[in-house]
């Protein structure tokens, strides 16, 4: 599938990526943490495969200063990062948005040993209601994940959708409009951007 260009309408700019320059915030043992991204700068652009899209799509490598704040106060600079952002849904395209397989399968053993443990162990009288609980739902749960690994089909790796992906070909800017200097480094005059 040719990928759209229709992000000129959307005219990412140096900051639009909501997700990354909103303060990214955890609250995590009553600590409030997080990364301020600031300077923001577009620095290329190609055409990409966006995991959470699940479409091929335009990219956007973005650099930004980051620093780690604590409640807010900036307090340690980490210095220069490149990330690269979907255009569509402003998330980073390689992000695996799913859980993986593998961790299917890890619940499904943690599943199961809990399901025979529920059922090796005597029914407690004073916990009968969940014992019952667990030792009929334990095994319903193995038997529907089983299933749902079983029926469902291998995801396709990242390679194989990049593999899909088409380099992209523009000549002109798609930010500014000013046609590109062609050449091994195929960039904007104007605004610096280079085709990738
Ligand atoms: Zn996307
Ligand atoms: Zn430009």
């Amino acid at each position: 599938m040719p990928v759209s260009n229709t992000y000129r309408s959307c005219q990412v700019s140096a900051c639009a990526h909501s997700n990354c320059c909103s303060t990214i915030v955890w609250v995590e043992m009553l600590l409030i943490h997080g990364v301020y991204h600031f300077r923001s700068q577009r620095l290329a652009f190609r055409n990409d495969y966006c995991l959470f899209c699940a479409e091929p799509r335009r990219a956007v490598q973005i650099r930004t200063f980051d620093v780690w704040h604590l409640f807010w106060i900036p307090l340690l600079p980490l210095g220069f990062w490149k990330r690269w952002f979907c255009t569509v849904c402003n998330r980073q395209p390689h992000v695996a948005t799913r859980t993986r397989r593998t961790f299917k399968w890890a619940g499904l053993v943690v599943l199961l040993v809990f399901s025979i443990m529920f059922w090796v162990a005597p029914v407690m009288p004073d916990f009968r209601f969940g014992s019952w609980l667990f030792r009929i739902g334990g095994p319903m749960g193995t038997i529907i994940l089983l299933l749902h690994l079983i029926y469902t089909p291998k995801e396709t790796s990242l390679k194989e959708r990049l593999g899909t992906v088409h380099a992209a070909t523009d000549t002109v800017c798609p930010f500014c409009g000013t046609q590109l200097i062609v050449g091994p480094l195929c960039s904007c005059p104007a605004c610096g951007v280079v085709r990738q």
